[in-house]
């Protein structure tokens, strides 16, 4: 039997598992056990990090690890989503009891935490679901975290959690967020919005590259600049950190030898799913989550290009003087506040949906540090749910004022890469959403007349209340 030391325990110890238990032992200044199903890592995370080791219990078998706890238990698993949080979950609840809290600090399918709340629930043990943003750095040092679950456990968590956390202004970037799934479906959105994000930033890339022909290190001047402006965020900043790296081995840039093929799994394609099933357009986050999909078919892109001829060698009308390069920052400024728009929308819809009552503007606030998407812009989004009620970002008086001076812009570049056959399938599905967005008469009266003649649906009218069915002419 073991005494029982660990303040909690962190089960999984990989890349992020290992960086959360060190943070907890190091910012926190808690014990910690750690449990893997490959035992000999966590006696690894222990041995690779001496000056912490006092506070380090690597443990050899669920009962051991389960062991070294001091009750009630707090268990946090970080281990890949799906079938090993099901499995995990199956070896570690019955050695746990009433009272005790076993966290899912993985990215999860909402849909998993709601069921698996639903199923832990009549134990008397407390499930939550918890995101986690920043990556192996923000997890080690300080991430974004997102609670959701039994507020009443949040409240025990609390003092685990804002030690370990990202600050901004001092300020923990922590809170609990709703109950059940609401955690996990936030840091899903907070995914999603990242891939727009990153998908954005590489066409403009793609621009500046293909159609302007500039270096790698011009483009990491560039975006080291408007890092300094509107665009100010971890995203950029990284941008400019990549292009500007060299390969040790030739001298040359290494991002010019990196295979253009980007994996898409998990978070990001649960993002648009979910916005599908609200009925919400999350179309920037779509075409991101898409465009990775395209960019894994590398051989098929090449014989493509065989076929129709490469975009690279498409020249356009883009510029790199101080005009042509303040249009490509405001379109990129400004197809960035559609795209969170629609995360948004997500959010606020799913507030709806499951009576979460999702503090939006606190969302953005605990997102400014730890997270892959702080930015300076999240202290706008939280400013403008704090002013008041937001119908939708874009009616936010202080992106309505940007959107404004920015549309042309994000237009003009659109149409000039669409003409020099350019891909830019995130940014123009922004300006395709704003353009849709704000037409006061749409054009789906029509889909509304197909609809009532092959299959009686019906429509209303403008002139009339009531629905109506017509006879129409058959085809
Ligand atoms: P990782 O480095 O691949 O580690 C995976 C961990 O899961 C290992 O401890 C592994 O154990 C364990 N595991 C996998 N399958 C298992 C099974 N069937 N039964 C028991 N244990 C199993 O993954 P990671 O990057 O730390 O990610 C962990 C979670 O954090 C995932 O949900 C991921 O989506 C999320 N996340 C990752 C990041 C990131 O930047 N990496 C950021 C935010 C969230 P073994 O050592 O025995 O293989």
């Amino acid at each position: 039997m073991s005494e029982r030391t660990a303040d909690l325990g962190v089960l999984g110890m990989g890349t992020m598992g290992a960086s959360l238990a060190l943070n907890f032992a190091d910012n926190g200044g808690f014990t910690v056990a750690l449990g893997n199903r490959t035992v000999e890592k966590a006696y690894g995370v222990r041995d690779e990090n001496p000056e912490l080791a006092a506070r380090l219990v690597p443990t050899d078998s669920i009962e051991h690890f389960v062991s070294t706890l001091k009750s009630p238990r707090v268990v946090v698993l970080m281990v890949n989503a799906g079938k090993p949080v099901d499995d995990q979950m199956a070896l570690v609840l019955p050695h746990l009891e009433l009272g005790d809290i076993l966290i899912d600090a993985g990215n999860a399918d909402f849909n998993d935490t709601v069921r698996r709340e639903a199923q832990v629930k009549p134990t008397g043990i407390h499930f939550v679901g918890m995101g986690v943003s920043g990556g192996e750095v923000g997890a080690r040092h300080g991430p974004s975290i997102m609670v959701g679950g039994d507020k009443a456990v949040w409240e025990r968590l609390k003092p685990l959690l804002e030690p370990i956390s990202a600050k901004f202004d001092n300020t923990p970037c922590v809170d609990w967020l709703g109950p059940d799934g609401a955690g996990h479906f936030v840091k899903t959105i907070h995914n999603g919005i990242e891939y727009a994000d990153m998908q954005m930033i590489a066409e403009i890339y793609g621009i500046l590259r293909d159609a302007v022909g500039l270096q790698p290190q011009e483009m990491a001047d560039i975006f080291a600049d408007w890092n300094r402006r509107d665009l100010q965020s971890y995203l950029i900043e990284i941008s400019a950190l990549v292009l500007a790296e060299r390969d040790p081995d030739t001298g040359g840039a290494l991002v010019d030898l990196i295979v253009d093929e980007a994996g898409q799994k998990g978070t990001g394609r649960w993002s648009v799913i979910e916005a599908q099933k609200l009925g919400i357009g999350a179309t920037t986050l779509e075409a991101a989550v898409s465009a990775r999909g395209v960019s894994s078919r590398r051989q098929e892109r090449a014989e493509a290009a065989r076929i129709f001829g490469n975009v690279t060698t498409a020249r356009a009308e883009f510029h790199a003087d101080h005009d042509g390069l303040a249009e490509l920052e405001h379109a990129l400024v400004t197809a960035k506040i559609i795209a969170y728009a629609q995360g948004y929308a997500t959010l606020a819809e799913a507030s709806r949906e499951f009576s979460w009552n999702l503090p939006l503007g606190e969302i953005a606030r605990i997102w400014r540090a730890g997270c892959i998407i702080r930015s300076r812009f999240l202290d706008d989004i939280t400013r403008a749910y704090e002013a008041g009620d937001v119908v939708n970002l874009l009616h936010a008086p202080s992106f309505t004022a940007r959107i404004e001076a920015g549309q042309e812009s994000l237009r003009r570049t659109v149409a000039k890469a669409a003409l020099a056959g350019i891909p830019v399938p995130a940014l123009s599905a922004a300006l395709a959403y704003f353009d849709d967005y704000r037409r006061a008469r749409g054009t789906t009266n029509l889909t509304q007349g197909q609809r009532d003649l092959f299959g009686a649906h019906t429509f209303r009218r403008l002139d009339r209340e009531g629905v109506f069915h017509h006879r129409w002419p058959q085809a």
